[in-house]
């Protein structure tokens, strides 16, 4: 068993956390994050980088890269905040989309934009009656001639009001067999008639923001259909492991930096004549968290290793979200404790990242359909 990185792995990682020093350190985040702001030069770093079509075939243009380097790239902006992170994992998830699913025609146009970080797709699986319970969605997509005829309404579309961003909408094309058959994947543009966002004022995630969107009588060009029609449920779940591993990286590099920044505070915040992080109640807490986090790191790189060997890695993805998100929850929480007034104060980073971090085990699947999904894969019956 090996638990090295090749030279190039070492590389990346280093370029990495270079640029988290220089673009978006965990102040400059909260900056975004307290200001609402999409900073453009974050995803054209990215784009410059060759970061957007990593995961791509080299035969369109990519890197040909593996969850392992995906992974790292999630762990090292995670240091900056679970938010950047996520501002990756969108753009290149919907570049897997585009390049698996698409039509030619669909990928001739988007993946040359996409890869340059000048177009992005948002998700709209989400609806308000459909949330751990996907399948259940009910927005319908009819054909009408060369169109298909959209009502419904999306919620929780991540990045769906930001500049060159289509939603890549699942909704129902037919009905009559089981819930899952019968969706479809379509890309809507937001500014066609019919459609209108609302943005959901939230405790944090605000450099993509999040949407309702609601769709009345959207027409939308049967050529925009992403996918075999009715093979939607197949099209959402294909790239959902690679998804968990990407994230599940985010998650430990910002439990991580969570760790190090109270770290940082326990050895130089003095009471009682001595730093406090040399009463043993606080050792032995940062003791467990860096095992907790060690732990999380190995689960996320078994699973991007199974990946990218082609190796199926269903539960093991589910295991390092699990593992990951919460151990990022807990870290906020232990070190809100440690930092105490001062992390309270909404100016911390510590008060940042305990508000993010809440989401962690809320978003892309939650840790109880993550524990549905493990216990399924031991033979158990998880809803
Ligand atoms: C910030 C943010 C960003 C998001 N971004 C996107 C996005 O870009 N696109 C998108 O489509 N969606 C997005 N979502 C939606 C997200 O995927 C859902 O919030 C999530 O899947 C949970 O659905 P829900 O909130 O409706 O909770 P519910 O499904 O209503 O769950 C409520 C509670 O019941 C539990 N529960 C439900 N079913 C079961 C079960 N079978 N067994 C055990 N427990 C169960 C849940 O774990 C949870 O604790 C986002 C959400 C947030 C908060």
């Amino acid at each position: 068993m090996r638990f090295d990185c090749t030279e190039e792995q070492d590389l990346l990682r280093e370029t990495a956390r270079n640029f988290v020093d220089q673009v978006c350190p965990p102040e400059q985040a909260k900056k975004w994050d307290d200001e609402h702001h999409y900073p453009p030069e974050l995803v054209e770093g990215f784009a410059q980088l060759g970061w957007l079509g990593l995961a791509l075939p080299e035969s369109v243009g990519g890197g040909g890269g593996t969850a392992v380097e995906l992974a790292i790239i999630g762990e090292e902006l995670g240091r900056a905040s679970l938010d950047v992170a996520q501002t990756y994992a969108l753009t290149l998830m919907a570049a897997l989309v585009v390049e698996r699913h698409g039509t030619a025609e669909m990928r001739d146009e988007l993946l040359p934009l996409i890869m340059a970080g000048r177009r992005r797709l948002s998700i709209g699986m989400s609806e308000p009656d459909a949330g751990s319970d996907i399948a259940a969605l009910r927005t319908t997509a009819i054909r009408d001639g060369d169109s298909f005829v959209v009502n419904g309404q999306k919620t929780w579309c991540t990045g769906a009001g930001l500049p060159g961003t289509d939603i890549l909408a699942y909704v129902r094309t037919s009905v009559g067999g089981k819930k899952h058959d019968g969706l479809s994947a379509l890309l809507v543009d937001p500014s066609a008639n019919g459609v209108e966002l609302r943005k959901i004022p939230t405790l944090a995630r605000h450099i993509l923001g999040t949407y309702e969107v609601f769709l009345s009588d959207v027409r939308v060009s049967a050529g925009r259909l992403v996918g075999p029609l009715d093979g939607g449920w197949d099209v959402m779940l294909g790239g959902i492991d690679v998804e968990r591993v990407l994230i599940s990286g985010g998650y430990v590099g910002a439990a991580q930096a969570t760790l190090d920044e109270a770290l940082d505070h326990a050895k130089t915040r003095r009471q009682f004549g001595r730093p406090v992080g040399e009463f043993q109640a606080l050792t032995h807490a940062f003791a467990d968290l860096q095992t907790e986090i060690d732990a999380a790191r190995l689960l996320v790189y078994r699973a991007a290793w199974l990946h990218s060997v082609g190796q199926p890695c269903g539960p093991e993805a589910s295991m390092a979200k699990l593992t990951g998100s919460e151990t990022y929850e807990a870290a906020a929480r232990l070190g809100m404790q440690v930092c105490a007034g001062m992390g309270f104060s909404t100016e911390s980073t510590m008060s940042f990242r305990w508000r993010e971090s809440i989401v962690a085990p809320i978003s892309g699947g939650t840790s109880q359909i993550q524990r549905n999904a493990i216990a399924r894969s031991m033979g158990l019956r998880g809803y």
